[in-house]
């Protein structure tokens, strides 16, 4: 099990990339509430049912913000040896070309059954935890068996993602934003602000 709070360290991308710094203390601070989640279910007699090989989730519309996306795109032209990324490309020409409908698509970062972006992965594929029952294939299970999700907190998640807004308030024009986030990361404004600038993985260029 990682060390609570872990956070992924990378001095050249957060160099690279202003904002990275923050979508990595974001990242800490939702892998903190996944481990606490974990610890009150194993507490519980559950187990975590996520394994090596087990890539049902990625398989699914991958929600993302434009900062989670950036640090993605960036780790995987700066770290990902250029083989790895020539397959990933090639794997993401097959599957437009086989299939037409983006959300249909497994996520383009998913590559022989792991992420191949693991580090940097969606604060939304972190919390996304089964227990107990690996996912059947083509299972959701956040429809099929709910009482299964790992529940991480909330607050955790808005506290994260507030940790980005000083990133959207310095650049919002710029990413044709209609306003900044709102301040206070619970806000029925912030929220919406959220939902405006979230979208499926699969529709967004992603290389
Ligand atoms: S980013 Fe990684 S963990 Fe998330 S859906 Fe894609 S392959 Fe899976």
């Amino acid at each position: 099990m990682r060390p609570l709070n872990s956070r992924h360290r990378d001095p050249a991308l957060e160099r690279a990339l202003p904002g990275a710094a923050l979508m990595l203390e974001a990242c800490a601070l939702v892998d903190a509430s996944v481990d606490a989640a974990m610890a009150a279910a194993r507490g519980a007699g559950r187990r975590w049912a996520c394994g090596p090989g087990c890539d049902t989730c990625c398989r699914q519309p991958i929600p993302v913000t434009p900062l989670e996306l950036l640090v993605m795109r960036a780790q995987m032209r700066f770290r990902l040896a250029p083989g790895i990324r020539a397959r990933l490309e090639a794997q993401h020409a097959e599957q437009c070309a086989a299939e037409p409908d983006p959300l249909r698509r497994p996520c383009p970062y998913l590559l022989d059954g792991a992420c191949a972006v693991y580090a940097v992965r969606p604060l939304a594929c972190r919390r996304y935890l089964v227990l107990d029952q690996p996912c059947a294939p083509g299972e959701i299970c956040t429809e099929s068996r709910p009482e299964d999700m790992l529940i991480p907190a909330r607050k955790a998640l808005h506290a994260a993602l507030a940790l980005t807004f000083p990133w959207y308030g310095a650049r919002w024009r710029d990413l044709g934003l209609t306003e900044p986030p709102d301040a206070s990361p619970e806000s029925a404004a912030a929220q919406a602000w959220l939902a405006s600038v979230t979208v499926p993985l699969q529709r967004l260029v992603w290389n």
